[in-house]
């Protein structure tokens, strides 16, 4: 991290992350350089509360908006319209977040759907888990795994190299960011915005971390 640092100060003159003054004391230890990887912040069972410590641990974050909506509404001084907007974030390479944002005018909306994407960032697994590929590579997910959100389930299988994102486009937005380039998909269940199968994606995603996969059961002591 220190590296990438430096070579952005060289960059810019002036990193903002400097004048970051870190209000939680995840911040702080992150800002001084004593966490400085996500798996730590999960086994601390720290919960994110600033942005910029997505930030420090992952300056090459992309994102992409997953949905929008404009919602309206009645209120006591007239029709009120707000956008709805669903953005993920992740770097390719184990971690992905999701989150929504909403405010009358479209870019506060995107900013307040990217921060709270970062503050619900979370690892994930890749690999190629494909009998028919097996090439050990990580192009593809190490099993089968199945995420939920409201109404709506989605299956995520491993596929073989040159499959290619078997799944709609909510679902390939998804996938690229998370670094996957093959998998095969059912998505189940009816949802009015596409907001819910961007999160189930997610879901299923995060399984892969949540659970072990078998080859790595006697190492943990799980099969002990
Ligand atoms: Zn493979």
């Amino acid at each position: 991290m220190s590296k990438r640092r430096k070579r952005r100060r060289s960059r810019q003159d002036r990193n903002p992350l400097d004048d970051w003054d870190p209000k939680t004391h995840l911040g702080h230890m992150v800002k001084e350089g004593h966490i400085s990887s996500l798996e730590a912040i999960i086994e601390e069972n720290y919960n994110i509360r600033e942005s910029e410590i997505v930030d420090v641990l992952f300056p090459d974050l992309r994102q992409e908006i997953v949905d929008v909506s404009l919602v309206q509404r009645q209120s006591d001084s007239g029709q009120q319209k707000s956008f709805r907007i669903t953005v993920v974030v992740g770097n390719g390479e184990g971690v992905i977040g999701i989150g929504i944002g909403k405010a009358p005018e479209f870019v506060p909306a995107i900013r307040s759907a990217e921060t709270r994407a970062k503050l619900n960032l979370t690892m994930f697994r890749r690999g190629c888990g494909s009998w028919e590929c097996r090439c050990g590579e990580e192009h593809s997910l190490p099993f089968q795994v199945q995420g939920h959100a409201g109404s709506v389930s989605v299956t995520l299988r491993p596929a073989p190299k040159g499959t290619g994102l078997v799944t709609a486009d909510v679902g390939k937005t998804v996938l690229r960011i998370a670094g996957i380039k093959d998998v095969w998909s059912i998505r189940k269940g009816r949802s009015r915005t596409s907001s819910n199968f961007g999160k189930a994606f997610v879901d299923a995603l995060v399984q892969t971390f949540k659970m072990l996969p078998p080859q790595e059961w006697s190492m943990s002591g799980v099969g002990e």
